[in-house]
């Protein structure tokens, strides 16, 4: 059996990215190689996923898929972008750091927002392929929704009336940047 490793400890990051791979093909995790994560020292979507890819990929003879995402809010500047799991950290949960979001824009009717996702995809002793992915919606006035990871409880994509976090994984893994990204991939790159 073919086998992948996706590298990322995000549990959410890892579901959806297993579920856009053929079943036939084994998904390892870096966690069952006893591998921890870089540092992001990246100062954009598609640098972090490269330099994770390439990091990952120092560690094992197998092909490596990494992503770099995360929310990226007009009125807060672009905030949190690279910085979303950052964020989490820094306010002590993702509950906190939505809450935080959602009290900075209590008065703000510019809601839009976009997810972005870079993914690179590493086979051994080939060049890096890199791609990018976004999703555009606005961010609710809300928690909503007990699904999904991270920020999806408080982002609508466009023409949907419910946040990701009310989605059904299948529905979301359909539409979202990851999904946009993986598409984009899937025509540079013969996957598998
Ligand atoms: P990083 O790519 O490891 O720096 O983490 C990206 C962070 O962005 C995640 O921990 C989430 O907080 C957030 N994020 C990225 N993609 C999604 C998504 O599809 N839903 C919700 N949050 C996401």
């Amino acid at each position: 059996m073919k086998k992948i490793l996706i590298g990322t400890h995000n549990k959410g990051k890892f579901k959806e990215i297993s579920y856009l791979i053929s079943k036939k093909i084994k998904k390892i995790s870096p966690q069952k190689l006893k591998i921890k994560s870089p540092k992001e020292t990246g100062k954009t979507f598609s640098a972090n996923a490269k330099l994770k890819a390439n990091y990952f990929s120092r560690f094992t003879n197998l092909p490596v898929i990494s992503d770099d995402s995360g929310l990226c809010i007009n009125a807060l500047k672009g905030k949190p972008g690279i910085y979303s799991a950052r964020w989490a950290k820094k306010y002590g949960s993702f509950p906190n750091a939505m809450r935080f979001i959602l009290k900075k824009m209590k008065n703000i009717r510019n809601r839009s927002a976009t997810f972005v996702c870079s993914l690179s995809l590493k086979y051994p002793k080939r060049k890096i392929v890199t791609v990018t992915g976004h999703i555009k919606g606005s961010i609710s006035h809300k928690i909503i929704g007990s699904r999904g990871f991270g920020y999806d409880p408080i982002f609508i994509p466009l023409s949907k009336s419910i946040t990701f976090g009310q989605m059904l994984k299948a529905q979301k893994i359909r539409i979202d940047h990851r999904y946009i990204a993986f598409r984009k991939m899937k025509k540079k790159i013969k996957i598998f």
